[in-house]
């Protein structure tokens, strides 16, 4: 069990991400992207996709499953964008194909976005965020192919499908931080799973189930091979949910569902279905800002139930944290800090030395290096 963490400065923990990647074939461009990713997620407190991949990257490099070099291929039809992410970097290809979506919302109003075949694009709300600071709004669904399914459906015993996120992201004029709705559709994301285990925690009630179908709070279930299964958000909703966002971004946009037919052993494969508007094509900016404002306004007025909980937009959890951990530094805890230095020491790249802390008692120092 891991009972410390390092805390890590951002810009030492980018710096890192970047010279791994490059190690790694990648360009300093592209390590950048992946980089400013995995950090932000970090920063954002979804430590489940922030640096921690960079491991899982490293070995699907060697294995030929992640092409570091590999960019988007874009095919373009009116408004429908058809995006191959050709199993490159997916912060790079997703990036790349959200961009082509972006021009032509500009020029159309509207743009279909459909990515497919690119390697673990991350943190879903990335998307949604590029669109927002060209004041354009977006909904991105999600599925994952290439591995075993992880969830289970409703009423079902085993798993099935993946966490397909979905993400809506709104954003609310000039200098202002987005509307940002961005969440695995199972209760929780995969990596929260694996960051418990990392720690040597038990998981809540109602996250997961055992071999059997029963309800266990063992993350051990999911790793290092799938017995269990993770559980759908919101019951018979949720799971509707889930499987909207298969068939959306496995069958229309063309990436393939998780069915037994789909070839498994390729990694985390993503494909995206995003609709990307402008808003201004349908009503005047000053309306939509201050029905938008006016509307959060009254939502964040309700009385808090608990007066030390008071009621929050989606994204401000997010921002809050990242305020807290530019501060403090990224806390990694050393299990995952150890897999770091695994993946850094193949490619003959070093950890950055910092100091380690224990979640209670005395300090101690976690060595840099191989
Ligand atoms: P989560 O359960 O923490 O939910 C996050 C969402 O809920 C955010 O929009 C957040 O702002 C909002 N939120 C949280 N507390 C709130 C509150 N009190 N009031 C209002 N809104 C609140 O997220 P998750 O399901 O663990 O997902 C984490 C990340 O994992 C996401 O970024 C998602 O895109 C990503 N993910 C990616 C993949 C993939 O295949 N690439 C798969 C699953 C998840």
């Amino acid at each position: 069990m891991s009972e410390a963490y390092v805390h890590v400065p951002a810009p030492t923990l980018g710096a890192f991400v970047i010279e791994v990647c490059v190690a790694a074939g990648a360009t300093e461009v592209d390590g950048r992207t992946v980089a400013d990713h995995l950090v932000t997620a970090n920063l954002y407190g979804h430590d489940s996709h922030g640096v921690g991949m960079l491991p899982k990257y490293v070995d699907s490099i060697a294995s030929g499953q992640l092409d570091p070099k590999a960019h988007a291929e874009i095919r373009a039809d009116g408004a429908i964008l058809s995006i191959d992410g050709r199993r490159g970097f997916g912060q790079v290809v997703a990036r790349e194909g959200i961009a082509a979506g972006i021009a032509r919302a500009r020029s159309e109003g509207l743009a279909l976005a459909a990515l497919r075949n690119a390697f673990h694009i991350g943190r879903i709300g990335t998307y949604g965020e590029q669109c927002a600071a060209e004041g354009l709004v977006s909904l991105h669904f999600v599925n994952v192919v290439g591995h075993p399914p992880l969830v289970a459906p409703f009423r079902g015993s085993d798993a099935r499908f993946s966490t397909n996120p979905f993400c809506c992201a709104i954003p609310l004029g000039p200098g202002k931080p987005p509307f940002l709705l961005d969440f695995a559709t199972s209760v929780v994301a995969m990596g929260k799973v694996r960051v418990a285990k990392n720690k040597g925690e038990v998981m809540d009630e109602g996250l997961l189930l055992d071999h059997q179908g029963q309800p266990t709070r063992d993350p051990g279930v999911m790793f290092p091979e799938i017995r269990g299964a993770l559980v759908a958000m919101g019951l018979h909703k949720g799971y509707g949910l889930a499987l909207a966002c298969e068939l959306l971004a496995g069958a229309v946009a063309g990436g393939r569902t998780v069915q037994p037919g789909t070839p498994r052993g390729l990694g985390i494969i993503n494909n995206m279905l995003s609709i990307i508007v402008d808003p201004q094509r349908l009503v005047p900016d000053s309306f939509l800002q201050s029905e938008i404002q006016a509307m959060i306004d009254y939502a964040k007025a309700s009385p808090p139930a608990d007066p030390d909980l008071p009621v929050l937009v989606p994204g401000e959890p997010e921002r809050e944290r990242m305020a807290e951990r530019m501060r403090t530094g990224v806390p990694i805890d050393l299990a995952t800090w150890d897999e770091l230095r695994g993946a850094a020491h193949s490619l003959g790249v070093l950890l950055p030395e910092v100091q380690a802390a224990p979640r209670v008692g005395s300090a101690a120092v976690a060595r840099g290096g191989a």
